[in-house]
């Protein structure tokens, strides 16, 4: 563990086996193909060139990677730990080649050895370990990290089965297994002797240790493994290189033994399976109540494996645990790994024989909480009954917590009990809860929301009492995404152009691009930037030929919406004004608006009929528009399956306009907004999430805003909101939902749409048709711009220009300097 890094990883050695240079990639790849792959150039399958080239750039990581981990434990360094049940990485070859500053040089090797490089990076299976936004948050951060040569160990989940294949047949939402790992993962090293054990079930049992002290004792009816499996995450065009671990269950040997040897084989098999099923399935979110046993285990499992790791850190670097918080800072993304405080007590108290007092300090000082919405039903809550049978000793634990946070309570506001009650970590109301979010707030340092208008919500609703007991303790950090990936990578065009433009700089200092603004209004700027969108959408349309077999002209208008299908996101209300427009268009073929091709793209929880539903209806509506003569030229619709980091490569930078239209309060960031701004795609949308900051930033004038806002709506749903009344004010409306209702589009079936039209027009929950016409209103103003292609194009410059603050590197600052105590080594 000593040894000297230098004789580990000698430089010298270095510069012939991993040169960055294309004549040393060329070589390795080729040993590679050989010594890794077993194949030799003329029968060398397109994927064996993928993971020839994979390994060669690993290695490059590697030499990197084991001095950045020595000198983390070697150095007196605060390191931030991410726990977050998903990181959505998306595919790792071109960021990798892009942050260690060899894609030409990747280029130029393959193209020697006859491939080329965007076909062999097309090859890479994508790591789908997470839903959506909020993973993918994870994984921005990680880069941010690293790139600023920041101490950081990302801690999760290593998923056998991501993220569900979306395949669309007859119009629906089909779920398709994602076996990602089924041609091996060239960039996970998997460490067998980096392993822990977790405990399950049984009960506890109380004793006084030899000095006297009071101990517990946690019989487990069983134990699971964890081994690690990490995968190196190098910064932009630095020497850090940080490490995403993720967490495999595996069968406990003796265990197995334990049952062999009293002759229950099969019984010893299925406890082997039980324990190798916990890290098999990413669940996805947004489902209504189910299995959920499996979720609790897998929180639980992570968690501990991560914080014995962190343990056992501490220990090599020959720290007492006194100093776990200097140490280590554990940020907690949403209530997911929020079990981390009960354990983290245990560990203290039962493994290492801390007292309360001392063990609740430490924890509180090292664990610090994201809350990522404010929708009552995703917040999480575990039954008491499932919980105290899966984990009895955390459950103790908590009950400690709660009893003496509630004591403060009670001192603090002396009779008054209704308070305690909305405070206290156990909804006792009905059948009794554990509060996952009042337990990571309790127990952390410090609370945040993901944008302005969210984090003043969480203080003003959700977290309420607690923000008046400790208004310290709450911050805001707007969400940020990494421009490696959402700009440079994605959008090389745009990169190129940003280069010369504003130098190089931009792609580690977002900020500089707002030296774009003084060539807003350059004629030849702008022909060259459109010229960019333009190749952008004509790749685009390719991959929509290919996806759909739909044929669009890169011309129109792209209007996209892609992210997870829900209703509070109202992909309903694109979907209204589409067939409202259809209808117009049929009645006065001579309107003069501009061609448009809407995108939708996006997953819906398999178990949510609304968002199906929502799905069946637009490929409905997709099916009438495209094949009606009279809308060619005019209107197209099309559904790209299966959005994923992948995919969304292609689709951000060919958008014109993005959709970002949920109901006011109920979008807690977003961050696929910014992502759409970065590469010059304006905004329509309401006062929501970060939309709120992305139009203060652009400058209102633009930022197509439309929409009620936050207050409106809370008083609307307070006072009674009647969705029917818009629909006898609005005749467009009334007649786009009628035609819906009818089975217009789904060949005369009328009884299928029938439950999203009978939603709308008497609950309309996420108030669609209260936004109906503004959002109508507000596209006009969006048509008009299009027309005027100077106008829409400094636009656009102008967002690319100001989307600096949306850098996840300035995330991560604010994360470093005010919740985690930590500054950028550089
Ligand atoms: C950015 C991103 C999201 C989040 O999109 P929102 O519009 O913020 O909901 C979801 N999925 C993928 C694949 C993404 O890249």
């Amino acid at each position: 563990m000593a040894t000297n890094p230098t004789t580990l990883a000698p430089r010298a050695a270095e510069a012939s086996r991993h040169g960055l240079d294309s004549e040393s990639l060329q070589r390795d790849v080729l040993e590679n193909l050989v010594s890794l792959q077993a194949r030799y150039p003329a029968i060398a399958t397109p994927h064996d060139w993928y993971m020839a080239l994979a390994y060669s750039v690993r290695d490059r990581l590697l030499v990197r990677w084991v001095e950045t981990v020595q000198s983390y434990a070697a150095r007196d360094v605060r390191i931030a730990c991410y726990l977050s049940a998903e990181f959505l990485i998306g595919p790792q070859l071109g960021n990798n080649l892009v942050n260690l500053g060899i894609e030409a040089d990747a280029r130029e090797a393959m193209l020697a050895l006859g491939q080329d490089l965007d076909a062999v990076m097309a090859l890479e299976e994508e790591p789908g370990l997470g839903n959506g936004g909020l993973g993918r948050l994870a994984a921005c951060y990680l880069d941010s990290l690293a790139t600023l040569e920041m101490p950081a160990i990302g801690y999760g989940i290593r998923y056998e089965f991501g993220i569900f294949r979306q395949a669309i047949r007859d119009g629906w939402q089909v779920e398709e297994t994602d076996k990602w790992l089924q041609k091996g993962n060239p960039w996970e090293i998997v460490r067998p002797e980096v392993a822990y054990y977790v405990n399950f079930g049984g009960h506890t049992h109380s004793e006084t240790d030899a000095e006297g002290r009071f101990r517990v004792r946690w019989i487990a009816a069983n134990q699971v493994k964890g081994v690690a499996c990490d995968t190196p995450v190098q910064g932009y065009r630095v020497e850090t290189c940080n490490t995403l671990r993720l967490w495999r269950s595996e069968a406990v040997e003796s265990f197995d033994l334990a049952d062999f040897n009293v002759g229950d084989y099969y019984g010893a098999v299925e406890q082997k399976v039980v324990s190798e099923t916990l890290s098999k399935v990413l669940y996805p979110n947004d489902e209504p109540e189910m299995g959920k046993r499996l979720r609790l285990a897998q929180q639980y499992f992570f968690v501990s494996c991560s914080l014995q790791d962190m343990l056992r850190l501490l220990q090599q670097k020959g720290e007492p645990i006194e100093r776990f918080a200097d140490v280590f800072v554990a940020q907690l993304n949403d209530t997911h790994p929020s079990i981390a405080v009960a354990e983290l007590m245990r560990l203290l108290l039962d493994e290492c024989g801390l007292q309360w007092g001392q063990a609740w300090d430490i924890t509180q000082r090292a664990l610090a909480y994201t809350n990522h919405t404010l929708l009552p039903e995703a917040l999480e809550t575990w039954g008491l009954p499932l919980f105290r049978g899966l984990l009895p000793r955390p459950l103790e634990i908590i009950y400690e917590i709660n009893r003496r946070f509630l004591d403060e309570v009670r001192q603090r506001h002396p009779g008054d009990e209704s308070r305690v009650s909305r405070m206290s970590l156990i909804d006792e109301s009905g059948d009794r809860r554990i509060r996952m979010a009042h337990l990571a707030t309790v127990g952390s340092h410090a609370i945040n929301g993901v944008a302005a208008l969210h984090s003043t919500l969480l203080r003003e609703t959700v977290l309420r009492d607690f923000a008046e007991l400790w208004p310290e303790r709450f911050h805001n950090v707007t969400n940020g995404v990494t421009p490696r990936r959402f700009l440079a990578l994605c959008n090389p065009g745009l990169a190129r152009l940003l280069d010369q433009t504003v130098g190089e700089g931009w792609i580690a200092d977002l900020t500089r691009l707002r030296g774009l603004e003084a060539h807003a209004d350059d004629e030849a700027f702008q022909q060259r930037w459109r010229a960019i969108k333009n190749a952008n959408k004509e790749a685009l349309a390719k991959h929509i030929h290919s996806a759909t077999g739909v044929a669009v002209d890169p011309r129109a208008l792209f209007d996209i919406q892609v992210k997870r299908i829900h209703e509070y996101k109202r992909q309903h209300l694109n979907a209204l004004y589409i067939v409202a427009l259809y209808q117009r268009l049929r009645r006065e073929p001579q309107l003069a608006l501009a061609p448009r091709c809407f995108v939708f793209g996006g997953k819906a929880a398999p178990g949510y009929a609304m968002a199906k539903l929502i799905i069946r209806l637009i490929n409905g509506i997709a099916e009438v528009v495209n094949n009606d003569p009279a809308m060619e030229g005019r209107l197209k619709v099309v559904f790209f399956p299966n959005f994923n980091v992948k995919s969304a490569h292609h689709i951000y930078p060919a958008a014109d306009l993005s959709e970002q239209i949920s109901t006011a309060g109920k979008e807690a960031s977003g961050t696929g907004n910014m992502k759409f701004m970065m590469n010059g795609v304006l905004t329509i949308g309401t006062l929501d999430g970060a939309n709120v900051e992305i139009r203060e930033e652009a400058g209102a004038e633009n930022f197509f805003l439309f929409g009620l806002h936050a207050q409106d709506v809370e008083r609307l749903q307070r006072e009674g909101y009647r969705p029917a009344d818009h629909v006898t004010a609005n005749d467009e409306l009334r007649e786009a939902l009628e035609l819906i209702a009818s089975g217009h589009f789904l060949r005369g079936q009328s009884d299928v749409f029938r439950p999203l039209v009978e939603n709308l027009t008497q609950w309309d929950h996420f108030l669609a048709l209260a936004d109906y016409a503004d959002y109508v209103a507000c596209q006009a103003r969006v048509d008009a711009a299009w027309q005027d292609p100077a106008t829409w194009t400094r636009m656009s410059i102008l967002n690319t220009a100001r989307s600096g603050k949306f850098s996840s590197d300035r995330a991560i600052r604010e994360y470093g300097d005010r919740i985690w105590g930590l500054a950028p080594m550089k």
